[in-house]
């Protein structure tokens, strides 16, 4: 039986004979059902069009990117960090397949997933099982799976180290659960941030923002980005990889994130929000 994917979020359910009637993380307002209604592929069918591109997202210790073309879904790319206790790959995305599998392994493999929140949970179970690693979620967003496996390593409260220098944060925000993933040995040792959707890299790189929903452009509280400003400040970091290709913060991204939660709570009080 097909494991049903979802073409607007590229979340795959888990596998019954005939695709779901809706997909829950498309109809919360935080995403979208697309104009032509609920539609559905699998990933044997994905694997015939698409293929991953998979390369250094920037100079020095960058971590690898790994992005499918052409776009599929959100379009998130996914990260490997490869460190001496075992490379991490952070968020995920839908196209699994054998290229993929070998470029990793020749990448020194992986030891564990984490993956921001639920928009990028994706295929995560195959990825986990090919690997056969866990993959760390947030308690908090646990509601969100829509394809369980007991490889799901579900943590709660604040923080959670998932190897050496290499620390999960929840921030909440974009969902309860939103979690990054800080990297003590990222950019040079000067510190790096993973954010996802969490925390969201702008075109102009230098800033970033935070979104209850991207989409559909509605704005997260004052509160909750102070709240986010504050879970980092103590964190050393030069550098902050979002989601996307080449939207990073490259230098003092510790100091950006600080401004440009000011600057949103700013704009908010402008609105009288
Ligand atoms: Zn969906
Ligand atoms: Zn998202």
């Amino acid at each position: 039986m097909p494991d049903h994917i979802c073409v607007t979020c590229g979340t795959q359910h888990a596998e019954r004979e005939h695709p779901p009637a809706r997909c829950a993380i498309c109809e919360d307002e935080r995403q979208y059902v697309g104009p032509d209604g609920q539609r559905w592929t699998t990933l044997e069918r994905l694997r015939e069009t698409h293929e991953n591109r998979i390369e250094p997202e920037g100079d020095g210790n960058a971590p690898y990117g790994i992005g499918t073309v052409p776009k599929f879904a959100i379009g998130q790319r996914a990260l490997l960090v490869q460190a001496p206790g075992g490379n991490v790959l952070w968020d995920c995305v839908t196209l699994w397949d054998d290229a993929t599998a070998r470029r990793i392994e020749a990448l020194g493999g992986v030891s564990a997933i984490a993956i921001s929140h639920p928009h990028y949970y994706t295929t995560m179970v195959e990825w986990a099982r090919a690997l056969d690693v866990p993959v760390y979620l947030h308690e908090a967003d646990r509601a969100w799976v829509m394809r369980p496996d007991p490889r799901l390593t579900f943590w709660s409260g604040e923080t959670r180290e998932i190897g050496d220098g290499l620390t999960l944060l929840r921030l909440g925000g974009h969902f309860p659960g939103g979690q990054v993933l800080h990297w003590r040995d990222g950019a040079e040792g000067r510190g790096a941030l993973l954010t996802g959707d969490i925390i969201q890299v702008v075109p102009d790189t230098r800033w970033v923002s935070f979104m209850y929903s991207y989409p559909n452009l509605i704005p997260l509280p004052a509160a909750e980005v102070r709240r986010i400003a504050d879970a980092v400040r103590p964190l050393a970091f030069d550098r902050v990889y979002g989601a996307w290709w080449g939207l990073n913060v490259l230098a003092d991204a510790r100091g950006a994130v600080l401004r440009s939660a000011d600057r949103y709570v700013a704009a908010l009080a402008r609105v009288g929000g």
